[in-house]
């Protein structure tokens, strides 16, 4: 059962409630969500749950109807976010998994780990204790093997993962590996998965061949009562009467697995089908249907691979696919999980003189909770991170300079709407913050109303002018006669539609303020045009900028300026480009207030590094006035 409890709950009424349900003999799981905390009670115990529901600090007694009951999505609404080492799977993040079927040698497994990490891959995946269909097929090289991928890892910078086969090796494995995975056919061996559970450690729980959805689950929910909850689950294909592939990708499975759980779910294209030319297809078809990532085996000579060559992909063809998910993540509204760059002790002990500790960081961004730029938010920092709420841009701005906030996010630029102005001119005036990061969202508008509203109860729409202009046919054709009515925000809008309890009304805004107002979601994805791509810039004070701008490469840089009116002014500063050879990405020119006719540009430079910039700013400087760098980041796409 769940029992969800008081806003106000002392942790002394906490304890007596958990004391009491101990005492019943349940396992009691505390899950702290961005609004209720709630408190799971699970196992063989009965107890009348009034008894719980009169105990001071419960709100309420909910049962949950499921076989699976830590599993389920009833006790937890929010996504789990599974850490493996840096890396976290789960939430609005696409994570790739790659590496060989089995370790075979020292040399083969630093060779693939090294070409799998430069195409993007985040956990590097190797056998080393092999379930094989025949005795007489390579095994594995055990404890050896183990000892290779951990050098692997350690070298490349990955965390590693492999399948454990036996309760016995449990031990062992556990100080090698980052991340258990549990085999297809040990999928319902429970000794194996309580003895694994206990660990408390990260598992990837594969699909049994022919185990239903119900049983998946209720495996993991074995992993949880012994004590992990850092579970990810595996679609690797069922079987099936089909004989054309290895086994059948049960696709499906994942949306229905997502809607249950609040686990993470991936896919592995490569036992599903054990055909390399079916692997890529199959991959950006697990992507498209909302896996939080995929686990591929990769082998430069699959051809002498001693397991599963034959449905290994090149590493070509695994950079290939990597380049597809790239393009095609920001379409599922997801971006691809990078492994953060290891951040230098100087620059965190720097930031930590001025700024908050890494972790508990604000980050404010315009709009009300559930807003795009909130989403921006999530997609760049992790979910535990607290936001700040602004009115308006100036605000996040303010925020940022004054130290309330560490970070900002704002809209730059929408592929329909274009530059938000607003945000060029702060940025230029805004001399204390400075640009470190960019990132981008698909824009989904759905119409959103009241549980219980119907399309025909609705007279008015609410919105963002921009979202009521992006939906524009959809509500010409649908609801031709009902009032549009702008709002200043769109997640506002779905907040003031259900704060004064409207029936005949509904909003349109993304999906997160939907979820974050318990409201419901009557037609999703109502925008004219499904290429519609917001970009924001994640700004920061100076102290903070290294910190952030640490995590990749970087390879833009933002700078502003005003030329003196004369023939050529602005071509004389391209040129200076030109000769550098660095590309001019965008150009924008703003209006100068108190001198009229008179412009500043705005220009995004791919760069090849900050260092070498310094001979161009000088020589554009000697052509310009009011020169500055806005900031340097890592292009989002
Ligand atoms: C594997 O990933 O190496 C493997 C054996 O997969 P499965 O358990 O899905 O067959
Ligand atoms: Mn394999």
């Amino acid at each position: 059962m769940i029992i969800i409890l008081n806003q106000g709950v002392t942790s002394d009424e906490k304890n007596a409630i958990r004391s009491a349900l101990k005492e019943k003999g349940f396992i009691v799981k505390e899950i702290v969500g961005q609004e209720d905390t709630v408190l799971g009670a699970v196992g063989t115990a009965r107890i009348d749950p009034r008894m719980i529901e009169i105990m001071p600090g419960v709100s309420r007694v909910v049962p949950i109807s499921k076989p699976y009951k830590l599993a389920s999505r009833e006790l937890k609404k929010e996504d789990t976010i599974v850490s493996v080492g840096k890396v976290r799977i789960g939430g609005g993040r696409i994570a790739v998994m790659a590496g060989p079927c089995a370790v075979e040698s020292r040399d083969q497994i630093l060779r693939i780990a090294g070409k799998v990490r430069e195409a993007g891959a985040v956990i590097l995946r190797g056998g080393a204790y092999k379930p094989r269909t025949s005795p007489y097929s390579f095994q594995g090289l055990g404890e050896e093997g183990l000892r290779y991928l951990r050098e692997a890892g350690d070298m490349f910078d990955m965390p590693v993962t492999t399948e454990v086969v036996s309760p016995r090796d449990v031990d062992v494995m556990k100080d090698y590996i980052d991340m258990f995975q549990i085999g297809a056919r040990n999928m319902q061996n429970f000794e194996l998965l309580k003895e694994v559970g206990k660990t408390g450690m990260p598992v990837l729980l594969k699909r049994g061949l022919s185990a239903t959805i119900e049983e998946w689950l209720m495996a993991a929910e074995y992993l949880m009562a012994s004590g992990t909850d850092q579970v990810v689950l595996c679609e690797r294909g069922i079987r099936t009467f089909e004989k054309a592939t290895r086994n059948t990708l049960d696709c499906s499975a994942i949306p229905v697995v997502q809607k249950l759980t609040h686990l993470p779910v991936i896919g592995d294209p490569s036992h599903a089908t054990g055909i390399r030319d079916m692997v890529s297809p199959m991959a950006l078809a697990l992507v498209a249907s909302g896996a939080s990532g995929i686990m591929v085996e990769v082998h430069d000579n699959p051809d002498k691979a001693l397991s599963d060559g034959p449905q290994s992909l090149y590493p070509e063809q695994f950079e290939r696919l990597m380049r597809d998910i790239e393009a095609l993540a920001p379409v599922v509204g997801k971006s691809v999980e990078r492994i953060p760059r290891i951040v230098p002790e100087s620059i965190k002990a720097e930031s930590a003189k001025v700024g908050t500790p890494s972790g508990s960081a604000v980050i404010a961004f315009q709009g009300e909770r559930g807003a795009f730029s909130e989403l921006a938010v999530r997609r760049t920092f992790s979910e535990d991170e607290k936001v700040l709420p602004c009115k308006n841009f100036k605000d996040v701005f303010d925020a940022v300079a004054k130290g309330e906030a560490k970070y900002g996010v704002i809209p730059v630029e929408n592929t329909l709407g274009g530059s938000v102005l607003e945000n060029y001119d702060l940025l230029k005036v805004e001399e204390n913050v400075t640009v470190v990061g960019e990132c981008e969202v698909r824009i989904i508008h759905n119409l959103i109303a009241n549980p219980g509203v119907r399309i025909e109860d609705i007279k008015r729409v609410y919105s963002h002018p921009q979202g009521l202009a992006q939906c524009k046919e959809y509500l010409d054709v649908h609801l031709p006669n009902v009032e549009r009515i702008p709002f200043f925000d769109t997640a506002g809008a779905v907040s003031y539609v259900k704060n004064e309890h409207m029936m005949d009304a509904a909003a349109i805004a993304g999906s997160p303020a939907a979820v974050h107002n318990s409201m419901e979601i009557l037609v999703p994805g109502i925008e004219t045009n499904p290429r519609n791509y917001t970009r924001f810039f994640v700004i920061s004070r100076e102290e903070n900028a290294a910190e952030f701008r640490s995590r990749s490469k970087i390879d833009m840089a933002s700078v502003t300026f005003c030329v003196p009116d004369k023939p050529g002014a602005l071509l004389n500063v391209l040129d200076i480009l030109r000769k550098h050879e660095i590309n001019l990405q965008k150009l924008e020119s703003r209006p100068i207030l108190g001198k009229p006719w008179e412009y500043s540009f705005f220009l995004e430079l791919e760069i090849k590094d900050v260092a070498g910039l310094d001979d161009v700013v000088a020589l554009v400087k000697e052509q310009t006035t009011g020169f500055r760098i806005l900031g340097y980041y890592t292009k989002a796409h």
